[in-house]
């Protein structure tokens, strides 16, 4: 409960920027943009990735990686031309992008220029050991503006234990060229790798805030398929975290984040028609299809019964709410309304859609979820 009050009380120095608590609080979509954007995305499993991380099926997903005319063809006949959408940004999912050969990537990018323009923005994601001078004269030159930088973790046991291939020196490293260069960085950020505990998961976001990228994703580690994993897994050597320890992790780190000023991107596995991973891949592990509303959830019992106890005149009988963040209050299968009732408190939801999101009242008072 200290965390909570602390956090809380950091929160409260960061309510006039509505911008950021909105993307705090983002409820079902768990998004950075403000304005809605069509992004077509391109996954190129394990292409250029120099080893096989433990938690990773990217390999087994596609045995033999498609030729470049196959992916020219698939970026031609996609369904956004029946559909007319305008695609505001070109996204590479998957593999090592800066360590692919030109020979695919050029051709790739001239089909994409002349789809879309030569000014389209490009997002790619990358290892951070995979970034250096030549390469980003190569991005800029391609029109990349967003990379996203599988830093999975900071502390080097967990990097060694899940094959990563590299240590935490050169996270920093990559991060200040691309910075440099004036790139949006994110980082890819992973809870329980093998060897991962509380501590080295709130270091690594303690890290992360330190060196604030432009945003970050949070992936809970699940056992897939066909990978290193699923071998220590069925050998005993690796036990996955729970989801409900992988709820309240995320809510900490969502929580120091949100002080930090630094949005999530998205709380959960990349979805299927991003990754190719879909649900029957899933061995174990902390899944859930609507994970990153878990954790609101979480956040809001949190901030709910955080207000309760400092405000020793509150008199809870019911608490009101905006109907759209109905279940995040309630909770799934109403799970916050039993939270409290084994506490035994005994609280009524009310809907009321004078109420801002993210807000909820008490005996006519009203309090942000960040309070
Ligand atoms: S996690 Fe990333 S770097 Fe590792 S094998 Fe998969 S795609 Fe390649």
């Amino acid at each position: 409960m200290k965390f909570w009050a602390e956090e809380w009380e950091k929160a409260k120095k960061s309510l006039s920027n509505a911008r950021l608590r909105k993307l705090f609080f983002t409820g079902k979509k768990d998004i950075i943009m403000t304005r809605r954007r069509s992004i077509l995305p391109i996954f190129l499993p394990h292409l250029g990735c120099p080893n096989n991380c433990v938690f990773c099926n990217q390999k087994t997903i596609q045995s033999k990686p498609l030729a470049p005319t196959e992916l020219i063809n698939l970026i031609k006949n996609m369904h956004y031309k029946k559909n007319n959408a305008t695609i505001q940004e070109v996204a590479f999912y998957g593999g090592t992008f800066s360590n692919i050969p030109d020979d695919i990537t050029l051709p790739l990018l001239d089909v994409i220029h002349k789809n879309f323009g030569r000014d389209i923005p490009i997002r790619i994601s990358t290892r951070p050991d995979a970034i250096d001078d030549r390469i980003l004269a190569k991005f800029l030159d391609m029109g990349v503006k967003v990379v996203e930088l599988g830093v999975q973790s900071f502390n080097d046991d967990v990097l060694k234990l899940s094959n990563r291939g590299h240590d935490s020196s050169c996270i920093e490293l990559s991060l200040n060229l691309l910075r440099k260069a004036n790139l949006s960085v994110g980082f890819q950020i992973m809870l329980g790798l093998p060897g991962d505990t509380v501590e080295r998961f709130i270091a690594t976001i303690e890290k992360t805030i330190e060196l604030k990228p432009d945003f970050v994703r949070l992936s809970p580690t699940l056992v897939l398929k066909g990978t290193p994993l699923e071998k220590m897994f069925n050998d005993k050597k690796y036990k996955p975290i729970s989801i409900k320890e992988s709820v309240q992790l995320c809510a900490k780190a969502k929580i120091m984040l949100f002080n930090a000023c630094i949005p999530i991107y998205r709380m959960g596995l990349l979805l299927a028609n991003e990754t190719g991973c879909g649900q029957e891949n899933i061995v174990a592990g902390p899944f859930h299809p609507a994970f990153a509303e878990l954790v609101d959830s979480y956040i809001s019992f949190q901030s709910i019964l955080q207000t309760i106890k400092n405000d020793k005149k509150v008199n809870m009988v019911s608490i009101s709410h905006n109907s759209r963040d109905t279940s995040i209050f309630l909770g799934q299968n109403r799970s916050n309304i039993a939270r409290f009732l084994e506490m035994g408190i005994n609280i009524q939801f009310e809907k009321n859609d004078q109420l801002q999101r993210g807000w909820f009242q008490i005996n006519n008072k009203r309090y942000c979820i960040f309070h």
